[in-house]
């Protein structure tokens, strides 16, 4: 590992043909890049590998085509009046977080708190190893970050990744 100070909009304006060749002309893919977004500290090619598996769930999510968004935003974690939605894990502190979502199929509520377990899959043998979100986990909270997802069934997925400010002053 290789870490080294990180501009995501940058990672994902360059990811974003690799992405759309992925999804292939079926998926309407969006990119929303927050301007002054907090640089991270992190190995550059784990996070592309974290994108990556993340758009490929997403990809097999969406066998008919869809929608593809990443969005980036700055948050601010306080000690007091932390908003209702943010997961409890995260310290105070400055955030810069990937917003990624998709219109796919979603998943039954039961499995949320499956998904991140190394080897859980829903997809059928030969599809799926199972390793894919496990290892986005590790990447993600191995430095303070975090990962969480909403998704509902019939309508699409949320992942928001947290990942700690390179710089916390300001
Ligand atoms: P794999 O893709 O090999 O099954 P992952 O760890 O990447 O393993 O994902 C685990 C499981 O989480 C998937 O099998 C699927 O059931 C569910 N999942 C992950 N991402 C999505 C998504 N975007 N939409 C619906 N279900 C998803
Ligand atoms: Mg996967």
């Amino acid at each position: 590992r290789e870490s080294s100070v990180l501009d995501l909009n940058e990672l994902l304006e360059e990811m974003r043909m690799v992405l759309q060749s992925l999804f292939g002309s079926s998926v309407h893919l969006s990119q929303n890049l927050a301007t002054d977004l907090h640089d991270i500290v992190a190995d550059r090619s784990q996070i592309e590998q974290v994108i990556m598996n993340l758009a490929i769930n997403a990809r097999d999510a969406m066998p008919q085509g869809g929608r593809f968004s990443v969005r980036t935003a700055n948050l601010e974690v306080t000690r007091d009046d932390r908003h209702p939605g943010l997961p409890r894990e995260l310290r105070p502190g400055h955030y810069a977080t990937i917003i990624i979502s998709d219109s796919g199929h979603g998943m039954p509520p039961e499995i949320k708190n499956q998904i991140f377990e190394p080897f859980f899959t829903t997809k059928a043998l030969g599809q799926g190893t199972g390793l894919g979100l496990s290892t986005v986990y590790g990447v993600v909270t191995q430095d303070g970050g975090h990962i969480s997802v909403e998704s509902v069934p019939d309508q699409g997925t949320t992942f928001t990744i947290y990942l700690p400010a390179a710089r916390q002053e300001s």
